[in-house]
């Protein structure tokens, strides 16, 4: 909502009104987004996903040639790498083919936005979409609304799995403003009735205003939460820290958007008793993944393929390596070998799910590669949430590193913290991530959001305080 361009006007409204204004936000959706279109696709989604391994293949390669061919003949972009590479349709036909192409970065597309618009498109059956990005520069880009809908479809597929329907109520815990931020007295929320769904925003999630949401949650039953995995821990945290219990519990939680760290998980299961599961998924819509009853993540093979670029096999036999996804359904804008900025874990090709489906499976996705420390030694380190694992007197953290060589680790305390717990955190990060680390650390009350309202847990600034030009993967200067 506070991304409409009537949101000033909007906020200024009595409740009474915003509640009619949300009633009609919420109509309008409904009609445009759960129209026959979107009820064929998830219909379709629910036989596909239960395909034969030899049929997805069979699905990715027809899909993936007619995407190749429709770049070749259509977007300059791809014409002139294949060109120059001395490629032809004819070379890539199955997605064994794909690793003959270059990878495609986000300041190609940045470079080159207007080659990537196919020379057929038609402009109505296009929507304009833009990531942030998390060094701040934003991303531009197109879908059409056939990729919109399928992937709005998987999304639904996946609540299908845990037994929910687009009738079913719901929460969703959110950044973009429903209730006016300013807004210092109940209701902290908004019922948009057409779409089933009550809106909570995060920033109202405080300590001086949890007892009133703590209690709206336990005056109604809603099915299922949907919200960042941030969003919903900042909440269990100041409600467990508060004493406060959930009477009403939701069956399950849908987190989406970030990754979920392991302390995340276990304060919102203690806190609502809830089943949690997650959704990989981003703007670009070139590939998406969605656990499944099992909790491994299943390639959403239906929108597009998923490569593990530069591969490494751990120990367990699994391999990691950096996220690369062609999207199979918008020819208009095509996405192909696009590497989206993460890193994924596979599970290796011998293991099947016991839930049966035969779709590529991956165990987690490990973060944005953005988000990493670099160590005096070389090192670079994306995860440091065991490093806060028993750190009960911290409700929120967040490493920063501005400069190489130190961190900053900003820490939301609970009123127990003491100088004992943040020893005992400079030891863990000694002992586990590099002892020769300069280590800051800074009490805030809050931890700051991005502007689009995502939390990160690590974050680095050497990009932007080194160089645009520096190695994309590292930052550091070439
Ligand atoms: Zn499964």
């Amino acid at each position: 909502m506070s991304s409409h361009p009537l949101y000033g006007i909007y906020k200024k409204l009595p409740i009474p009104l915003q509640s009619a204004a949300c009633w009609f936000y919420g109509l309008n959706f409904v009609i445009h987004q759960y129209n026959k279109s979107f009820y064929r696709k998830l219909a379709w989604l629910l036989e596909s996903e239960r395909w034969s391994a030899s049929e997805i293949e069979a699905y990715q390669n027809e899909r993936l040639g007619n995407i190749i061919r429709d770049a070749y003949e259509n977007v300059s972009y791809y014409r002139e790498t294949m060109d120059k590479l001395k490629l032809r349709p004819s070379d890539i036909t199955t997605v064994k083919d794909l690793p003959k192409l270059p990878i495609l970065k986000k300041e190609d597309i940045r470079n080159n936005i207007d080659k990537f618009v196919s020379k057929n498109t038609d402009k109505d059956r296009l929507l304009f979409r833009h990531t942030s990005g998390t060094t701040g520069k934003s991303l531009h880009f197109h879908v059409n609304r056939e990729t919109d809908t399928l992937q709005w479809a998987i999304w639904w597929r996946h609540r299908n799995r845990f037994g929910m329907t687009n009738k079913s109520w719901h929460v969703n815990f959110r950044a973009p403003l429903f209730t006016p931020a300013e807004q210092n007295e109940p209701p902290f929320w908004r019922w948009v009735h057409p779409m089933r769904q009550v809106v909570i925003n995060m920033q109202h999630i405080t300590p001086s205003k949890i007892h009133h949401i703590a209690d709206f949650l336990n005056q109604h039953y809603f099915k299922f939460y949907t919200t960042y995995p941030s969003f919903i821990h900042s909440l269990a945290t100041i409600a467990i820290e508060k004493g406060l219990t959930l009477k009403n519990p939701p069956e399950v939680i849908f987190m989406g958007c970030e990754n979920t760290f392991d302390f995340q998980k276990q304060c919102v299961k203690k806190f609502t008793g809830a089943r949690i599961t997650g959704q990989y998924g981003f703007a670009e819509a070139c590939g998406n993944a969605s656990e499944c009853e099992h909790g491994l993540y299943h390639e959403d093979f239906e929108l597009g393929v998923m490569e593990c670029y530069e591969p490494e096999r751990l120990d367990d036999a699994r391999v990691k390596g950096k996220i690369v996804c062609t999207g199979l359904t918008s020819a208009e804008f095509p996405f192909i070998r696009y590497e989206v900025g993460d890193v994924g874990i596979w599970e290796n090709d011998n293991t099947p799910c016991p839930c049966g489906r035969q779709s590529k499976l991956l165990v987690r996705v490990e973060g944005r590669q953005d988000d990493y420390v670099i160590t005096p030694e070389g090192g670079s380190v994306m995860r440091f949430d065991y490093i806060f694992k028993d750190a009960q007197n911290v409700m929120e953290s967040q490493i920063v590193q501005e400069k190489l060589g130190e961190i900053v680790v900003y820490i939301v305390k609970r009123s127990s913290y003491t100088q004992k717990d943040q020893e005992s955190i400079r030891n863990e990060i000694e002992k586990w991530i590099s002892n020769s680390l300069k280590v800051k650390f800074v009490y805030v009350p809050e931890i700051e959001r991005e502007p689009n309202g995502k939390f990160r847990a690590v974050k680095s600034l050497l990009k932007e305080a080194i160089s645009d030009d520096g190695c994309p993967d590292c930052g550091l200067p070439i």
